[in-house]
């Protein structure tokens, strides 16, 4: 059977806008493309008015005029803690503890057995926590509010019982102890979690997202086989290995990009994530300066592990054919990252790459180590760098001078630190701000183009995976990119497409 999808328009042909294709799938793959000639007017598209037809043994989607792009990608996501995280009380917005009591008086009377939060910010909320405060607008009820970085949680009085904590006046607890707690709270059968990760993934698929690279801490390989093998086909993964679970893939003789067998073609072996440095947040990310006012073996950050032994690691993976992943975050973890590639002579990723001097931006070219970014951290992390790395802005999020060096770059979210939309990557490389603010180092924007090409990871042409996002908008349009991200889900996604298969559409509805 070959699949049709006919009178697409494929975005960013300036001379040849209006230009409509059919595309013809095979197996999962574009088998043709036919340009059938020019509309003089672009008007978006009416909804009831695309149709399946069934012709012979031949299916046609009408996409009568919409736009075609390749499938989205978000290369950095840890599906388990986002597909929980995004069922929790949101308090990524709230700017006070008043703001985050009320967000939290709404959700008293939900019938949950726990009220989870998740997403405010210790450093820059206005107010004091406090035991008392909480308790007053949750009585009884386990109340867990974590911030953003999952290392501070405020709890009530209840929560301290049924933690066996012992209850702090601010009813704040930081870091083993918060991570010990986030631990017992997000302990869910994993019937439970496949579920809530399908739905997570039915929702970016809305977004026309057709794949994630999981770098969520477990046993990831196994854990997609058992959610294929049960019906999970919403997107395609690559599952990311942790150090701990190296030796088992190795004896299995996973290799980096490979496809898994019986997950028809959906799930790929990811890299081996190494966590080299902390966070920005933290001040854990490890710099060549110190942070401000900061003294003691950990002024300039922290690093997990010396160099010998990164490039023992990074060497004994690639022997295996598995590709490392290195979180590196501040510039001298950035810089320590690149010394390790270049000694090992591997093929892999830097993730986060968030303060890069200028002389190491070219050696990612040169040792073609790809910069897996989140651009969406820029607008929320942006008051954080201005105050933490001082006067050195100019090289975090550097992604125009990344571009221009050559560098490789893929786009990711790290949901939950943001949501897992690509769309909100893209557009953040494009504006460098929040909607309506000003952009912060503006001579470092990306254009539409570039951002997605971040954001992807095939063509709309022959030979290549029928992965496809419809939109009822040019995404190349800044205008319409700032109003996809304000319209979250997005309504003007019309359909998804994985492999062929439809994994989202809004094309159908009111036809027969
Ligand atoms: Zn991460």
């Amino acid at each position: 059977m070959t699949l049709h999808l006919t009178n697409a328009r494929i975005p960013g042909e300036r001379g040849l806008l209006g230009n409509l294709i059919n595309i013809s799938i095979d197996d999962g793959v574009v088998s043709a493309l036919d340009f059938i000639g020019q509309t003089t007017s672009v008007t978006l598209p009416s909804a009831t008015r695309a149709a399946r037809v069934v012709q012979g043994d031949d299916q046609v989607i009408d996409l009568d005029g919409r736009w075609i792009m390749p499938g989205l990608w978000d290369s950095h996501v840890h599906m388990g803690q986002w597909a929980q995280a995004r069922r929790r009380l949101d308090l990524a917005d709230a700017t006070s503890v008043d703001a985050v009591l009320e967000r939290v008086s709404q959700r008293a009377d939900s019938a949950d057995p726990a009220l989870v939060g998740f997403g405010w910010r210790p450093a820059e909320i206005s107010g004091q926590t406090s035991l008392e405060s909480l308790d007053a607008m949750t009585g009884e009820k386990p109340t867990y509010l974590f911030s953003v970085d999952m290392h501070s949680v405020w709890l009530n009085s209840a929560g301290f019982a049924a933690q066996g904590v012992t209850a702090t006046e601010s009813g704040v607890v930081s870091e083993r102890a918060c991570f010990e707690i986030a631990k017992c709270v997000s302990n869910i059968d994993d019937e439970t979690l496949d579920a809530w990760i399908d739905e997570a993934a039915r929702e970016a698929a809305r977004r026309g997202v057709v794949g994630i690279t999981d770098f969520e801490m477990a046993p990831n390989s196994a854990a997609w086989r058992r959610r294929i093998s049960r019906g999970a086909d919403t997107l395609r993964v690559e599952a990311a290995i942790y150090p701990e679970f190296l030796e088992t893939a190795v004896e299995a003789g996973m290799r980096t990009g490979d496809t898994v067998a019986s997950t028809g073609g959906l799930l790929r072996v990811g890299p081996l994530k190494i966590i080299l440095d902390g966070s920005l947040g933290s001040q854990t990310a490890r710099c060549f300066e110190s942070y401000p006012g900061a003294t003691g073996p950990a002024a300039r950050g922290v690093l997990n592990l010396p160099l010998p032994e990164l490039v023992s690691l990074m060497g004994r993976a690639w022997a295996a054919g598995i590709a490392p992943a290195v979180h590196a975050i501040g510039d001298e973890a950035v810089d320590m990252a690149l010394d390790a590639f270049e000694m090992v002579q591997c093929a892999g990723t830097i993730e986060h790459a968030q303060l890069v001097r200028a002389e190491d931006v070219s050696r990612f070219a040169q040792l073609k180590v790809l910069a897996s970014v989140q651009p969406r951290h820029l607008v929320d992390d942006r008051t954080a760098a201005e105050r933490l790395w001082p006067g050195r802005t100019g090289q975090a999020f550097a992604f125009r001078q990344m571009r221009d060096a050559g560098v490789a770059m893929r786009f990711g979210s790290d949901a939950p630190a943001a949501a897992l939309d690509p769309w909100q990557a893209i557009v953040a490389a494009v504006t460098r701000t929040a909607p309506g603010g000003e952009a912060w180092n503006p001579q470092e924007c990306l254009s539409g183009d570039e951002a997605i090409q971040c954001s992807v990871r095939s063509h709309v042409a022959v030979g290549q995976p029928a992965d496809f996002a419809v939109l009822d908008i040019d995404p190349l349009e800044v205008d319409a990119l700032n109003s996809l991200t304000h319209d979250l889900p997005t309504s003007q996604v019309s359909a998804t497409f994985v492999g062929g298969r439809v994994t989202h559409s809004l094309l159908e509805k009111g036809s027969p």
